[in-house]
């Protein structure tokens, strides 16, 4: 297994990590076959979107803080239940198809993760399932 860290800077943040993706499946060997990606937090998950044009992002993150508002009537007493709403939403692992060494992808698409509770430093885990 390949471990990516990434430096988150906002609350909320989709950042586009499919370059270190590409590069973990290099180190890994993977020529084809496939790969799991998993966020190991409670606060940020994984997904493939549009990565042409930020407003997609934007307004991916705008409308789910309008679906699940920071605050709210929430139990869970830490003050970041939308966080973890938002990762159970949105999930914490995309599996992803492989070929030529690379990850095969939309002509638009890239793998983000989903920040829902920073700035933090978060870990990515990216395993192969080679075929
Ligand atoms: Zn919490």
């Amino acid at each position: 297994m390949e471990r990516i860290t990434v430096r988150t800077s906002k609350r909320l943040e989709m950042i586009d990590i499919t370059e270190q993706v590409g590069q973990a499946l290099a180190r890994l060997g993977i020529e084809r076959g496939g790969c799991v990606v998993y966020v190991p937090h409670t606060t940020a998950g994984v997904t493939v979107n549009e990565g042409a044009d930020p407003d997609v992002c934007r307004d991916i993150l705008e409308h789910l803080s309008r679906l699940v508002p920071n605050k709210g009537d929430y139990h869970h007493g830490e003050g970041n239940s939308d966080s973890h709403i938002l990762t159970s939403l949105v999930g914490s692992s995309q599996f992803l198809l492989v070929e030529g060494g690379r990850i095969a992808l939309g002509t638009w698409q890239r793998v983000f993760l989903c920040e829902f509770d920073g700035p933090r430093i978060r870990n990515v885990w990216v395993q192969s399932l080679a075929g």
